[in-house]
């Protein structure tokens, strides 16, 4: 996304367009799924010296305002993407962690039907798919050594 069009899409949320979260936006929209710890490095390899602190005010701020989704796979860290209110869902690879979009199977929020919605106004469905993705999945596996 051009910087133009961040600047404007923070203006539209009613944030302060500010380099660190022109920044933030700019490393999520080329690094969906990234960890606020990874935002923080690639924010500071791309960017220049911004703070660790001010990118998680950041990421707090965006996704408070809907610019931003965050996600939490069970044991893992939260991670962020530019990809909001569509109500798709993940792919999470066990071992490394890669994180993968799954789109919305029917299109729109829920894009799952509970069996039963026990009287609640159901609006949106949060699925994470756990496995091995291709890369892990041609590891061979560990060879483990015979005592002698
Ligand atoms: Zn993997
Ligand atoms: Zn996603």
């Amino acid at each position: 996304m051009a910087a133009e069009d961040v600047a404007l899409r923070l203006r539209d949320a009613g944030l302060r367009v500010t380099a660190p979260r022109l920044a933030v936006l700019d490393v999520l929209a080329e690094n969906p799924h990234s960890t606020a710890d990874t935002v923080a490095s690639l924010v500071r390899a791309t960017h220049g010296r911004v703070s660790t602190q001010a990118v998680y005010d950041v990421l707090a701020a965006c996704t408070t305002a809907g610019m931003l989704r965050r996600i939490e796979p069970a044991g893992s860290a939260a991670r962020y993407e530019t990809r909001t209110g569509d109500n798709h869902h993940h792919l999470v690879c066990r071992l490394c962690g890669r994180t993968t979009d799954v789109d919305c199977v029917v299109g729109s929020p829920p894009c799952l039907v509970p069996g039963n919605t026990a009287g609640y106004l159901v609006d949106e469905a949060e699925v994470v798919f756990w496995g091995l993705c291709p890369d892990c999945q041609r590891i061979p596996p560990r060879v483990v050594k015979e005592s002698p």
